[in-house]
């Protein structure tokens, strides 16, 4: 501290907190007899990290003054900005040519930090790399989530999606991208997460990389791969990382995001569908009649197919009346069946739900599995799944329906 200029009044009150410290143990909720510190601040006081950081600029310091070194080199990739560490919180990281000389240099500034402040590097918990760092490999794990962990999130969305439940099942398993796939081509549209990750780290960085030039890794970025070049035109430097290729090549909808003042969100869905790819475009023609455009009205009310099955429940629920085919018509009636406290009411609502939920879901298998099912069994199917979720009271009736 005298080497930084502190004043030695101040480093008398620094000591005097260092050397008259007592600590006191609550034994039972009351606080036992004070005892003296032996070595004295630990790492819990409030004193320590502005302590921690004051030796830290001291050795900061010391590294500094390696650039007047003639002997020392600079590692390859960082003599553009004199850069021989980097410190975060109590991280320290040490940069230099692989030479002895300029090692024994680093190891000088280590020994004198240690002479100066005790503080010593715990070798166990010390690593050397050698070479190897020259596509900046390091950034493209920054900001990713654990493919692990997204697995286990898209198992449980392709579970919810699939079975409605919370638990993952086999078949959420291996449905998952086809669910991730865009409206355009006939999917879902839900989010791939993996993909969305991926976006959302790049279209950062590259707003970085365009409007925060004091950051030190842009720096880097600016000198090893930029250049002075304009980012909006410049050739993507093929030996560069994914990420760096990526930040780059983001800079259409970097650009006009800037210009249509938007937010950051819309920019990364546009570089998120950008890496979705480009896939064909289809009609999106129904997949249970293969006649018909597909839409909400002919998916579940006027397609042949659906209108096969609603027949087949209606008459085995005992209810005649046609099928309506007009929209307003349909809800009317389904309204009306679906009205009041008796069992066959009750007993409507239930198949009126179990129907659309299993030809939607007759209409994804077919797109996404290439698995399909006659009207007369998925009529079935319903009538057997409401049989088993019926109340008993409802069940004496259901079994009473003839097929
Ligand atoms: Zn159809």
């Amino acid at each position: 501290m005298i080497e930084l200029g502190f004043p030695i009044k101040f480093l008398q009150w620094v000591l005097t907190c260092m050397k008259t410290v007592f600590y006191s143990i609550i034994i039972n909720g009351e606080p036992a007899e004070p005892f003296p510190a032996a070595k004295g601040l630990r790492q819990g006081d409030p004193m320590s990290p502005f302590l921690f950081a004051i030796a830290m600029e001291y050795l900061s310091r010391s590294l500094n003054g390696l650039r007047k070194e003639k002997e020392f080199k600079y590692h390859p990739r960082c003599a553009k900005h004199g850069i021989t560490h980097l410190s975060f919180a109590d991280d320290l990281l040490l940069f230099a040519r692989g030479d002895m000389t300029s090692i024994t240099q680093l190891q000088h500034c280590l020994n004198h930090f240690y002479a100066a402040s005790s503080l010593k590097a715990n070798h166990e918990k010390s690593s050397i790399f050698f070479g190897g760092v020259t596509q900046l490999a390091y950034w493209s794990q920054l900001f990713l989530i654990p493919s692990k962990v997204l697995k286990t999130i898209e198992a449980y969305c392709g579970s919810y999606v699939w079975s409605g439940v919370n638990t993952i099942t086999r078949r959420s398993l291996v449905a998952w991208d086809k669910l991730c796939t865009p409206k355009s081509v006939g999917g879902p549209n839900l989010i791939n997460l993996k993909l969305w990750n991926k976006a959302a780290a790049a279209a950062k960085n590259y707003w970085d990389l365009a409007n925060k030039e004091d950051k030190m890794w842009i720096k880097w970025i600016h000198a090893y791969y930029i250049k002075g070049q304009q980012i909006s035109n410049m050739p993507i430097p093929q030996q560069a990382s994914w990420l760096v290729r990526k930040m780059i090549e983001a800079r259409r909808s970097v650009t006009t995001i800037h210009i249509q003042q938007k937010q950051n969100n819309s920019m990364i869905r546009q570089l998120y569908l950008a890496m979705l790819g480009q896939l064909p475009k289809v009609d999106r023609e129904c997949s249970l009649c293969q006649k018909h455009d597909e839409n909400r009205n002919h998916i579940f009310i006027e397609c042949e197919y659906t209108k096969n099955v609603w027949t087949k429940l209606l008459k085995w629920m005992q209810r005649q009346q046609l099928w309506a085919t007009s929209w307003d018509q349909h809800w009317q009636r389904a309204a009306k069946n679906a009205r009041g406290k008796s069992s066959k009411a009750g007993i409507f609502r239930m198949v009126y739900a179990e129907a659309i939920h299993e030809i939607w879901n007759e209409r994804n298998l077919r797109i996404f599995e290439k698995q399909s099912k006659k009207a007369e069994d998925l009529a079935r199917n319903i009538a057997c799944i409401c049989n088993v979720r019926a109340t008993n009271q409802n069940r004496q009736l259901i079994q009473n329906f003839q097929f």
